[in-house]
């Protein structure tokens, strides 16, 4: 994918929360956004993902401009897999009708067509067995799996992740992370925010450091882990890599 965004602003009130912010990603498989608390992140993936409009700024996906009315919003979000930090899963539904509600009801599938995908998107996670189960009979990593094979189930050209693991233990992160590595492999592009450095490094291609409402550095994962340019960058890593 490419990414490039130009002088991009969002206010909350008086709270600048995405500040002027103007950066080519260029060419990039993977992206993973970190940085502090507060700093902006999903607010920018949330705008990416076609959810909240900036107050000024353009923003280009592959070349094309991102344009913030509905017909045009729902275009783009049709081409987008999105995963929250929280699941974003309908309590009252099963896992299965999860996945087959946004096949049917956004992208136009016949029930039964929507019903067959979602079997299929299921067992390839190993969640065969659960498609019956509602949010709450199921394990957080299983839930986040669900939402992940929900987000996946129409082959997006491109995933959205927020924070997909910062709700979960040390187990269920692994295998989310193995999920998301799985999808990598996979030749899906996507955009990750996430606290686990680790995995950042890893498996984005090039990563970012928000804080402030501004990109602060990006470069090379190798490159930014090894040899952060700034000092608030160097001061985030220190912070975040002695726990
Ligand atoms: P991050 O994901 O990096 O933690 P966020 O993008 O969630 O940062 O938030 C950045 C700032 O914007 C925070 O100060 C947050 O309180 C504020 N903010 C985010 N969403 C809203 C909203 N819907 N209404 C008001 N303030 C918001
Ligand atoms: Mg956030």
């Amino acid at each position: 994918m490419r990414l490039d965004l130009r002088h991009l602003n969002k206010s909350y009130d008086a709270n600048r929360v995405i500040d002027d912010m103007t950066v080519d990603f260029g060419e990039l498989r993977s992206l993973a956004l970190i940085g502090p608390s507060g700093g902006g992140k999903s607010t920018l993936l949330r705008i990416i993902a076609g959810l909240v409009a900036p107050d000024s700024g353009d923003i280009a996906l592959n070349g094309e401009q991102l344009r913030f009315n509905e017909p045009a919003l729902r275009a783009h979000r049709r081409q987008l897999g999105v995963v929250f930090q929280a699941y974003n899963l309908f309590p009252h539904l099963s896992a299965l009708t999860n996945i087959t509600l946004p096949l049917e009801k956004v992208h136009g599938l016949a029930p039964a067509a929507a019903a067959e995908l979602a079997r299929e998107t299921l067992r390839r996670f190993a969640l065969a067995d659960h498609a019956h189960k509602k949010p709450a009979e199921l394990s957080g990593g299983q839930k986040q799996r669900v939402a992940i094979a929900r987000a996946i189930a129409i082959k997006p050209r491109l995933l959205l992740f927020d924070e997909p693991t910062s709700a979960l233990d040390p187990e269920m992160t692994a295998e989310v992370l193995d999920v998301i590595e799985e999808l990598k492999n996979e030749g899906r592009d996507f955009l990750l925010v996430t606290h686990e450095m680790g995995f950042a490094r890893h498996v984005a291609d090039r990563v970012a450091f928000l804080a402030q409402g501004r990109i602060i550095e990006h470069a090379p994962a190798e490159e930014l882990f090894a040899n952060p340019q700034s000092q608030e960058c160097r001061d985030f890593l220190a912070r975040i890599l002695r726990h």
